[in-house]
């Protein structure tokens, strides 16, 4: 496996995914939209349930992103899109559990009332390159990073060439 350079967050994440017992399914085979810790799905993959329940306003935007920052030679992958409810809080009980604490586990995972996206309205791009690329342009598309713990986390929160919103301090949410 290639390693790369992600938050200490992600890494904590990606490690209580793999646990013992986690048993990750194959890309493109599961309904609840998820894909297994350190991988990531191509954009061009619609059947995914990941990208076949996101907003397709949000689908569309990532990918006119996308387009662009392959001409310059970066490639943004999909790392999480939608998720089921099931998916979403089986993601904050394993935060839960590595952290010890429901407290610190909701700084990185909300719980599904709180997901945007179990709503369908948040992706996750990979690796840190396209992250950072995305958080450097994304408002030309109307993306914008959300939180300032999670530089790989965007959604629509502006019109197409707009100031993006200062991202949110998470640790309330
Ligand atoms: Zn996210």
């Amino acid at each position: 496996m290639v390693m790369r350079t992600v938050p200490v967050a992600a890494l904590v994440l990606a490690v209580a995914a793999c646990a013992p017992g986690a048993d990750p399914s194959p890309i493109g085979t599961t309904g609840d939209g998820s894909i297994p810790a350190n991988q990531s799905i191509s954009l061009d993959d619609s059947g995914h349930a990941a990208l076949a329940n996101l907003d397709p306003a949000l689908l569309a935007a990532v990918r006119a992103a996308a387009a662009d920052a392959a001409a310059r030679g970066v490639e943004l992958k999909v790392t999480s899109g939608w998720r089921s409810r099931e998916y979403q809080q089986r993601l904050l009980d394993e935060a839960v559990a590595r952290y010890r604490s429901e407290e610190e586990a909701r700084k990185l995972v909300h719980p599904p009332d709180r997901s945007r996206h179990v709503t369908g309205q948040a992706i996750d791009i990979g690796p840190t390159a396209a992250a950072d690329w995305l958080v450097q342009h994304g408002a030309d598309y109307g993306l914008c990073q959300a939180y300032a713990n999670e530089m790989w986390h965007f959604e629509l929160l502006t019109t197409p060439g707009g100031p993006c919103p200062q991202p949110q301090d998470s640790a309330n949410g």
